[in-house]
């Protein structure tokens, strides 16, 4: 096991993972005397909250992905390595690569987000894949793709209808955008690409097990984005649980919609199904946990102390999607951050103004989140906003919040490159419906799929 050399006397910060959370982080100790190691297992930050955009072929990846290293060519305190971390002895504080090497840290900050959940049901991971990273999105682009390519190609109705067939699972955000996105692209890009289908009559489902889609947002909300899930052509199922999926579509508990309602269950046969059910902590939570002897919630999120270190670890920060953290509000009872974007960023940065009280002999402080809302798009036109406000909330759908909802992941997106492709990328195809990140790679398994 070799240790990556550390000359300088400086204090070491390492930071593992650099999405939001690690981002913020590494670059609240941009200027102080402190040498700060960024780990990720991919050389892109990458902003998964237009990750279904590149799933849905409305945009290339390097739009919504950043390179890490280029992130931090101006701040010359920060050292970025292509690493996956496998373990952190605690005891020997040092973070451990795949590979052998190892990280030496006086202040670690952990940062390494979530991945899916199949709720214990591993094996339907490969029909139907979650959206998380970019290898995601490449694969649910392909299977929505071919699956309209396919359908072209057979002869049987029955077996052409299943082609047609796309489901969602999970009335969550990442639910709704893919259902509703999903519509778009039957019913307005792809009419007039295909001489034997008619790619509007193909049906879009979506499955949510409890009684109503985003669930986080105020009911009236949700029940305007299932009005517009509606108009724009999905199919919105609700105590909609899944059983069983397989190589040939899925089960559901329960009567179908119209059909015999003393049935117990229903089979829906797709090819194309979109897992958007479940998030579990990344693995590394776990592991930690055990290093540590600190606890996990049922997600596997670490939790954490109010200044968002481990329980007897006050060098070991953990932030973002793998932190079980609350908001500390004086006066008030403590409540669990969400697991979003701004929550992420702030604690990131929380984590590394506190880094720097300890080393200037400050005590640290508690983390305190500001909720500034909470936005979800639904296609064309559609979205909805629930914004905080010192008047109370604001609240609408619709154009405007279709409007707000772009303008404001525009602004965060990271780059201005990006934001320049984006608006241009979204203003085109906002009025010619076109999707031009419409190339399939890994044509071998595509072939099989076809033949299949
Ligand atoms: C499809 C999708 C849509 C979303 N939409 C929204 C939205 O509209 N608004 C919103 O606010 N939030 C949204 N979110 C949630 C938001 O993206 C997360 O809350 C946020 O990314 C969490 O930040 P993080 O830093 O904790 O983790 P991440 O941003 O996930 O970053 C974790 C990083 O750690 C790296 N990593 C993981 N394990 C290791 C390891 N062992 N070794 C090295 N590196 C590792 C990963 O490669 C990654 O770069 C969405 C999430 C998804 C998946």
């Amino acid at each position: 096991m070799s240790s990556i050399p550390n000359t300088a006397i400086r204090p070491r910060v390492v930071i593992v993972g650099c999405g939001f959370g690690g981002l913020e982080a590494a670059r609240a100790l941009r200027g102080s005397a402190i040498d700060v190691t960024v780990v990720d297992k991919t050389n892109h930050h990458l902003f998964q909250p237009l990750l279904y955009q590149v799933a849905t072929a409305g945009l290339s990846a390097p739009a919504i992905a950043a390179p890490v290293r280029h992130l931090f060519r101006k701040q010359p305190n920060v050292t970025t390595l292509l690493g996956e971390v496998e373990r952190i002895d605690v005891a020997e504080r040092q973070v451990l690569l795949q590979g052998g090497d190892a990280l030496p840290y006086d202040h670690l900050i952990v940062a390494a987000g979530a991945t899916h959940s199949y709720f214990g049901r591993d094996d339907w991971a490969a029909f139907a894949p979650g959206l998380k990273t970019l290898d995601d999105a490449f694969e649910i682009r392909r299977r929505i793709l071919l699956a309209f390519e396919a359908a072209e190609r057979e002869n049987d109705p029955a077996r052409r209808a299943a082609w047609l067939n796309f489901v969602v699972v999970g009335g969550g955000p990442t639910g709704v955008e893919m259902a509703g996105t999903l519509a778009e692209i039957a019913r307005h890009t792809l009419p007039g690409e295909f001489r034997h289908i008619d790619p509007a009559s193909a049906k879009i489902i979506l499955l949510e097990g409890g009684t109503r889609v985003l669930q986080a947002m105020p009911e009236a909300l949700s029940q305007r984005a299932k009005e517009q899930l509606e108009k724009l052509g999905v199919e919105v199922r609700v105590d909609a649980r899944v059983t069983a999926i397989d190589a040939t579509g899925l089960t559901v508990a329960g009567p179908a919609p119209g059909g015999d309602p003393a049935a117990t269950s229903y089979t829906i046969p797709s090819q194309c199904i979109v897992w958007g059910a479940g998030v579990a902590a990344s693995p590394l939570g776990r592991l930690l946990a055990e290093a540590t002897g600190s606890t996990t919630d049922r997600a596997g999120r670490l939790v954490v102390e109010p200044d968002l270190s481990i329980p007897g670890h006050p060098e070991i920060s953990v932030v973002g999607d793998l932190a079980a953290a609350k908001s500390h509000v004086p006066g008030q009872e403590p409540t669990p951050v969400p697991g979003v974007s701004p929550g992420a960023k702030q604690m990131g940065r929380a984590a590394a103004a506190n880094v720097l009280r300890r080393l200037a002999g400050q005590p640290s402080q508690p983390f305190r989140y500001r909720d500034y809302g909470n936005l979800a798009t639904i296609g064309r036109n559609a979205a909805v906003v629930d914004l905080a406000s010192p008047m109370g909330p604001v609240r609408f759908s619709g154009y405007f919040a279709w409007l707000f909802w772009l303008f404001a992941h525009v602004y965060f997106l990271i780059g201005f490159r990006n934001r320049l492709v984006v608006l241009m990328d979204w203003g085109w195809a906002y009025w010619s419906f076109a999707r031009y990140a419409r190339v399939v790679t890994g044509i071998e398994g595509a072939k099989k799929q076809l033949q299949e």
